[in-house]
């Protein structure tokens, strides 16, 4: 049966995320023929209803109020579960981002509604949706169900193809009441080492606690700058102040999943590995041969990254 599905989009740097552009693809597949519907919020962001149109969008609900221009969660809360309870989807979607992850529960709450997290795949099987996420930090997976709907979902970055399909759009203004909102951002403060976000990122050169020091990361974020990709981190740096908590990986750091992974000096706990080893390609470069890291590593080279790291970069640049 063909379904209404209401995907939140979400505008970071007055770019749309590409979480977004998966999450309208992963919503067409769910629609089977029926309606996908994308939601705006912020004043400006309708200048981004072309793209969400190019990834099938049929409608656009567009929230331009004032109160909705940076993330704060009791206005997005609000104006999220008003716009739910009017166009009444079956399945809603966004991204398991800082802003998924914070604003999901609430509106779910709000809403008396079932949440699953963090999803990393999406499958149906006749009427019932099954919905992939790890857990035990990433060394299972579980599949879940809903028992009945509405259906909300949050999808783990860089899991979905997204797909283009153009379709006509149809944008209605959506006017939230949003009213004693007690949070007030006066600066959004971003600590990353370079303009791209860890957590969408397709090439991450990471390091760990082999660089050795805050300079022992330049050869790495060389390295990244020439393949277009991040810098992170292993908590191990992180712990040794060689750079920012905003890089680390892991457990209890940044969940990615690249298309390629350079570890540097990092020696692969669990805890590491729970953080990364989703990544599609890993390549380790250590020095020790019997480093677990290689266990995981698709490509291995047991050698001196101070070594490494710059010769790579200088192939790189050839290219
Ligand atoms: P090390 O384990 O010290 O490894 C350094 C590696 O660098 C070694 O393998 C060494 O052979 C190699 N090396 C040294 N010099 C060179 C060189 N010149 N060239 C090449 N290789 C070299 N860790 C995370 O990363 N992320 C998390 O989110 C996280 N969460 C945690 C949560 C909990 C509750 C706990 C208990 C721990 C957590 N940890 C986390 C810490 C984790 O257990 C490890 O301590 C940490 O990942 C180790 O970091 P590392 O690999 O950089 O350092």
């Amino acid at each position: 049966m063909s379904k209404k599905v209401l995907v939140l989009a979400e505008v970071k740097d007055g770019k749309l995320r590409q979480v977004s552009r998966e999450a309208l693809s992963v919503a067409r597949r769910l629609a089977a023929g029926g309606e996908v519907a994308a939601a705006l919020f912020g004043p400006g962001n309708g200048a981004h209803a072309e793209e969400l149109a190019g990834y099938g969008a049929q409608k656009l609900y567009l929230a331009e109020a004032e109160a909705l221009a940076v993330y704060t969660p009791d206005a997005y809360a609000q104006a999220l579960t008003q716009l739910v309870r009017e166009v009444q989807p079956d399945v809603i979607l966004t991204g398991h981002t800082a802003m998924g992850r914070d604003l999901a529960p609430r509106v779910a709450a709000r809403l008396q509604l079932g949440l699953i997290t963090d999803c990393t795949a999406v499958e149906t099987s006749g009427e019932t949706i099954l919905f992939t996420r790890p857990i035990y930090a990433g060394k299972a997976f579980q599949k879940k169900a809903f028992l009945e709907g509405p259906v909300f979902a949050t999808l783990r970055p860089n899991n979905f193809a997204p797909e283009e399909q153009r379709t006509v759009l149809d944008v209605f203004p959506f006017r939230p009441e949003i009213k004693d909102v007690r949070t007030i951002v006066r600066e959004v403060v971003r600590k990353t080492a370079s303009g791209v976000d860890l957590s969408e990122a397709k090439i991450i050169v990471s390091g760990g606690r082999g660089v050795k020091s805050a300079d022992g990361f330049q050869p790495l974020k060389e390295l990244a700058e020439v393949l277009g990709g991040a810098v992170g981190a292993s908590r191990g740096a992180c712990d040794a102040g060689y750079c920012e908590y905003a890089l680390q990986i892991g457990q209890t750091g940044k969940v990615v999943t690249p298309d390629l992974y350079i570890a540097c000096g990092i020696s692969g706990a669990i805890q590491h590995l729970a953080g990364m080893s989703n990544a599609k390609v890993i390549v380790a470069i250590n020095k020790d041969p019997e480093a677990p890291i290689f266990q995981v590593a698709d490509y291995g080279i047991v050698g001196d990254l101070f070594e490494v790291v710059p010769l790579l970069t200088e192939a790189f640049r050839r290219v």
